[in-house]
C-alpha cells in the first residue's frame, strides 16, 4: 500500500521560463532506476498528483525531478512556484517497468529521450548495472532550442568517467547548433544521420532502445524500428524497443 509522505524541497533551480528542478528531502521507500513516483500539493481543497520520474539514481539524495511546465498544466505550474523549506507530497512507493530489468542482453543500449524524459535515463547511467551489462551506451537527448539542454555538465561528467563507451548526441528542433542534429529523432535514424553521427549501426542482434518522453517520438520511433526487424520489449516475448510515454 502507497502512502503519501511529506515531502521538503531543497532547492528549486529555474533552468528556463519552462524548464525547472526540484531538489527535495523525503524519506520514501528504495525504487528502481528509471521508475517514478507520484507527487502532489493540495489545490483548492484538492489533492492534485502526476507521476514523475525519479532523475536522482536510488543511491542519490536529494531526490531529484526535471519538470516542464505544461502550457495551462495545473501541478507543473504549481510546483515551479515552491521554495526551499516548502512542502510537496510524495507517494514513498514507486513504480514502472522502464527498468533494466526488462531489458535483455545486447551489446548497445540506445537511450532517447524528449526534454524531461532525460530524467530516467540519468538515473540508469548513476548506477552500476548498466556499465556492467552494455558494451557501448548511447544518449540521445532532444529538444526544442539550445537553453532547452540542460545538464549538460552531469553528461560531460559520464563521458569522462566512462569514456568511448559512452557516446552522447543532442538534438535541437528549431534552432541549428553547431554539435547537435537538427530536426527530428525518426527522421534521422531513417536517412542515418544519427547512427553516422554516432558511429554507431543499429541492428536487432546488437541493440536495445529505451524511449521516453514526447508520445509522438515514442511511436514514430518504434513504428520505424519495427520496419527494421526490431520488435516491441514485452515481459513474454523479449524484443528490442522499450518505451515510457509521458503524456
Ligand atoms: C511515467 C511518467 C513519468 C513522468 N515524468 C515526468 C517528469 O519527469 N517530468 C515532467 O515534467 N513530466 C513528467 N511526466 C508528466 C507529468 O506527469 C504531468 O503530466 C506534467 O507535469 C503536466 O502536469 P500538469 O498538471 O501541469 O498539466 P496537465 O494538464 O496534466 O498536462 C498538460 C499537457 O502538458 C503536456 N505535457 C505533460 N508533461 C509534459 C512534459 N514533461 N513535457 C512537455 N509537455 C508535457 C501534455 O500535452 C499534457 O496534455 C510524466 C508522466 C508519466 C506518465
Amino acid at each position: 500500500m502507497a502512502d503519501w509522505i511529506q515531502g521538503k524541497i531543497v532547492e528549486n533551480i529555474h533552468w528556463t521560463e519552462n524548464l525547472f528542478t526540484l531538489r527535495i528531502d523525503a524519506d520514501i521507500k528504495a525504487y528502481k532506476a528509471g521508475q517514478f513516483t507520484s507527487l502532489a500539493l493540495d489545490i483548492d481543497g484538492e489533492r492534485i498528483a502526476r507521476p514523475y520520474s525519479h532523475l536522482s539514481a536510488p543511491h542519490q539524495r536529494p531526490l531529484e525531478y526535471f519538470f516542464y511546465t505544461a502550457t495551462g498544466g495545473v501541478l507543473s505550474n504549481a510546483l515551479v512556484q515552491l521554495n526551499a523549506g516548502d512542502t510537496v507530497w510524495v507517494k514513498d512507493q514507486s513504480n514502472g517497468f522502464f527498468v533494466l530489468e526488462e531489458v535483455p542482453d545486447c551489446k548497445d543500449l540506445w537511450m532517447l529521450g524528449t526534454g524531461t524524459g532525460i530524467a530516467p535515463f540519468l538515473s540508469i547511467l548513476h548506477t552500476d548495472e548498466p556499465w556492467q551489462r552494455f558494451e557501448n551506451i548511447v544518449l540521445v537527448y532532444a529538444v526544442r532550442t539550445e537553453s532547452d539542454l540542460r545538464y549538460l555538465d552531469t553528461i560531460e561528467a559520464l563521458k569522462e568517467s566512462h569514456g568511448d563507451r559512452f557516446r552522447f548526441q543532442a538534438f535541437v528542433s528549431r534552432e541549428q547548433v553547431p554539435g547537435t542534429l537538427h530536426g527530428r529523432i525518426p527522421a534521422a535514424i531513417e536517412d542515418g544521420r544519427l547512427q553516422q553521427a554516432v558511429g554507431l549501426e543499429q541492428s536487432a542482434d546488437r541493440s536495445h532502445f529505451m524511449l521516453c518522453g514526447n508520445p509522438d517520438m515514442v511511436k514514430d520511433v518504434t513504428e520505424l524500428l519495427k520496419t527494421r526487424d526490431f520488435r516491441k520489449n514485452r515481459r513474454r516475448t523479449p524484443g528490442h524497443i522499450t518505451t515510457e510515454n509521458y503524456w
